[in-house]
């Protein structure tokens, strides 16, 4: 399994001006946002990202919540992780929030099974291709960041 898996802040939490406090949650829980941008989904493009639920009864609902408001997309990468995609999906918690646990972002954020604040990829494969979906190779990112001489160099005057 990978260390690497998507996500998106949806336009509930967005539009309730919790966008610092859930990428503050994935940082703490020891993830690295390795890509990053705030856009919107048009019916067009939430229809591509959900296909696999077309034809379900909640379908309609999903895309309209999805297109409803600015989304914040998210590539992130845990190092050392065994399966990325799992312990993220277990940060969000489930589907319905009120049957996700507590410290979870669903928990905290989410409104109904429509309003859930937060979607993360699946699988390995999905988050692969949702990534791709909203960003180039390029702009994804290695974050780490090292001090391009010896600090005593740089700070000398
Ligand atoms: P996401 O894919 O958004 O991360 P998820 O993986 O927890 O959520 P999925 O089964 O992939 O859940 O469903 C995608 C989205 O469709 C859910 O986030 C939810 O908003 C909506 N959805 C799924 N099942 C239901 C349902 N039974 N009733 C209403 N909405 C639903
Ligand atoms: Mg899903």
């Amino acid at each position: 399994m990978g260390q690497r898996t998507f996500t998106i802040i949806k336009p509930d939490s967005v539009g309730g001006n919790h966008i610092g406090e859930i990428l503050t949650m994935i940082e703490k829980a020891g993830f690295r946002i390795i890509a990053l941008k705030m856009t919107y989904l048009s019916r067009s493009d939430a229809e591509k990202f959900y296909y696999v639920h077309k034809g379900r009864p909640f379908f309609r609902n999903l895309y309209l919540f999805m297109t409803s408001g600015p989304i914040v997309a998210a590539v992130l990468e845990k190092e050392g992780a065994q399966d990325a995609v799992a312990e993220f999906r277990e940060l969000i918690g489930k589907t319905n929030p009120e049957l996700a646990a507590e410290g979870t972002i669903r928990k905290k954020f989410a409104a109904s099974k429509t309003r859930n604040a937060i979607h993360a990829s699946d699988s390995d494969e999905n988050a692969a291709w949702e990534a791709a979906f909203f960003f180039p190779d390029k702009e994804i990112i290695d974050t780490k960041y090292e001090l391009p001489l010896p600090e005593d160099e740089i700070d000398s005057d």
